[in-house]
């Protein structure tokens, strides 16, 4: 076994809590702070791999969905097709998720046992059971750069007992994907229980990493003491979870306010699910280093546009015959070349480049302020960006 670690991360620049970074992974290096397209089945939704890696958005990490891909098309199929980055025609760096917080989300859908989640599957009907060593099993077959533990999300308005008790379930099963991660790194794939040929264990060995979650949804002592367990453990990386899922936005601030400055700085921080532009740039203030969330490219497809004077609904009247681009600072694309006239005509007659174009931009818009983000984290300026972009953010863009 490769005694190579998977992945390695520098910090580079410090300006107050925020941090610059490097995070370099077999498939290439990320600059931190990063934002990662989310893409849910195999594809962020509305845009080719090409425009992906174009210099307009240079995503250098996008998301996969474990619970997605393992229901639909199934590991057999995308490991008969050589893992999820050939499958899908992607060569850059892939996070996915563990499937906990996806069938967490299906609420009196599922039961959630000692061992795992039982849950009925959303494409046919069929009783599935995930569990911290399928979860893994699946992750490896799919070949991520990153692979996330299965956790155990609380509601974020939980009990202080109900959130102590997902804690504990999260911890236990937190344990169990490290086992059965570091033995499938050890021994390569044993997908036996999957009906799968195991994979030679050169094409795994050390070549994935392990992030863990903290949870305890909005109670601050179970937090650090959530954060406390899972570094124990030792992960490559360690995510906050189980925030944006029906919080107070100050409740969510208070926990990351308090988790953050906690986590060890030599490792990525990343904050799952997480946000708005305005979102990114107050959790980097405090320390994060990854996000991921399913804003630019959803509200892309209904017509929404993220820019850098707030947001802009293109189905507004106010638009039919306005030739200006979606946002006049933008160098993306989209508003090299399209007006907002054209942009809400298409919109309005249901033609799918509609979607397709917001996408676009509001991708664009999200990695180019990550992109600025970073840029004022070396050079000193940081807070008078943050300052600057946020009342920009406010001058509403309607
Ligand atoms: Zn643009």
């Amino acid at each position: 076994m490769s005694t190579k670690r998977p992945i390695t991360f520098s910090v580079v620049a410090r300006d107050g809590e925020a941090r610059a970074g490097l995070l370099k992974t077999r498939r290439g290096i990320i600059e931190t702070p990063v934002f990662m397209p989310v893409g849910t089945a195999g594809t962020v939704k509305g845009i080719r791999f090409e425009e992906l890696e174009s210099p307009d958005l240079d995503a250098r990490i996008i998301l996969g969905n474990t619970y997605h891909l393992w229901l639909r098309p199934g590991v057999e199929t995308i490991k008969a097709c050589g893992g999820l980055h050939r499958f899908i025609g992607w060569d850059r760096a892939l996070l996915t998720d563990s499937g906990g917080f996806q069938v967490w989300s299906l609420g009196a859908l599922r039961k959630i046992s000692e061992e795992g989640t039982e849950f009925r599957s959303h494409v046919d009907g069929s009783l599935r059971f995930l569990s911290p060593e399928v979860s893994m099993e699946v992750q490896a077959a799919l070949g991520s750069d990153i692979v996330m533990v299965f956790d155990e999300c609380a509601p974020g308005k939980a009990t202080h007992e109900e959130a102590r008790s997902s804690l504990e379930l999260t911890a236990r099963w937190a344990k169990r994907s490290r086992e059965k991660f570091d033995q499938l790194q050890r021994d390569g794939l044993d997908l036996g229980s999957l009906g799968i040929t195991p994979a030679l264990p050169e094409e795994l060995s050390g070549a994935q990493a392990l992030f863990g979650i903290v949870q305890g949804a909005a109670h601050r002592d179970l937090r650090q003491e959530s954060l406390e367990r899972t570094v124990e453990i030792g992960f490559d990386g360690y995510a906050i979870g189980g925030l944006s899922v029906g919080e107070e936005k100050s409740v969510m601030w208070e926990v990351v306010d308090d988790v953050a400055p906690l986590m060890p700085a030599d490792r990525p921080r990343y904050l799952m699910g997480v946000g708005t532009p305005e979102d990114l740039i107050e959790a980097v203030a405090r320390g994060v280093d990854m996000f991921d969330c399913v804003l630019p490219t959803r509200n892309g497809r209904t017509g929404q546009a993220f820019t850098s004077r707030g947001k802009l609904n293109i189905k507004n009247a106010q638009w039919s015959e306005d030739r200006r681009p979606l946002d006049e600072s933008c160098r993306c694309s989209v508003c090299q070349r399209h007006s907002r006239a054209y942009l809400r005509h298409l919109h309005q007659s249901g033609e799918m480049l509609a979607g397709i174009l917001l996408t676009h931009h509001n991708l664009a818009f999200f990695l180019d302020t990550m992109r600025r983000v970073r840029q004022s984290i070396r050079s000193g300026d940081f807070p008078k960006f943050r300052e600057e972009f946020i009342e920009r953010l406010n001058e509403s863009g309607e």
